[in-house]
């Protein structure tokens, strides 16, 4: 899952990105309005994590502009102004939740996940494969009812592919949709967790469900 994360601060930005990351969480970070405005109308979030006062154009009017589009991305707001007042002023323009800061990660991280279940219109909250079972809310895998003990990255990676069963997806594509939008898109990255997700999750077992297209990329899928 996919989070946009818009925040000028550099030190709650990054705590905000390390701590989702650690929680499966693929992370884009925007410092300014606009930046963030234009990164919503170009990849699809899942959540959007967004800061009132804002260099570019503010979190309001960030939020009223991305409704008015009819992008129905969910929008939890962080401030810093605890009065009635804005937050009222935030919901009506179409947030979905807020919090004040300073706030512990655990609520935020609880908050996001309360949003992402009001808000499935993207996809479901469980995807299973053969006996292969994710969640994706929990960030759990497991195969055969077997836990998978995967980094977030080799999470994002199965949950990519499993969600898109079938679908030979590129290299290229994986790099874009695992890593944020600033990775620096050198392909053998992808290779490297392939196999490393498939020591956890393929090898140990008799059905294999991710297979190499030579020349093309990966897909997971169960085959007879
Ligand atoms: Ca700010």
């Amino acid at each position: 899952m996919r989070i946009l994360v818009v925040e000028d601060e550099r030190k709650t930005a990054a705590y905000l990105q390390r701590g989702l990351e650690e929680n499966g969480f693929v992370v884009d970070l925007a410092t300014r309005g606009d930046d963030g405005l234009n990164l919503l109308r170009t990849i699809a979030y899942d959540v959007v994590i967004l800061d009132v006062m804002l260099p570019g154009l503010d979190g309001w009017a960030l939020v009223a502009a991305v409704r008015q589009e009819g992008r129905q991305t969910p929008v939890l707001f962080l401030t810093a102004c605890d009065s009635v007042d804005d937050r009222v002023k935030g919901l009506e323009l179409g947030a979905d939740d807020y919090l004040v800061k300073p706030f512990a990660f655990s609520e935020l991280l609880a908050r996001v996940r309360s949003l992402l279940r009001r808000c499935p219109a993207r996809q479901p909250q469980t995807v299973r494969v053969a006996d292969l079972e994710i969640d994706l809310l929990r960030h759990r895998a497991s195969r055969a009812g077997q836990r998978l003990d995967l980094t977030p990255k080799e999470f994002a990676l199965l949950s990519l592919l499993a969600r898109r069963t079938g679908e030979v997806l590129s290299r290229t594509l994986i790099a874009e949709q695992v890593w944020d939008v600033n990775f620096d898109s050198d392909t053998n990255v992808v290779d490297v967790h392939v196999r490393r997700l498939r020591a956890k999750a393929d090898d140990p077992f008799d059905q294999k469900l991710i297979h190499t297209v030579r020349g093309v990329g990966y897909v997971l899928e169960e085959r007879g």
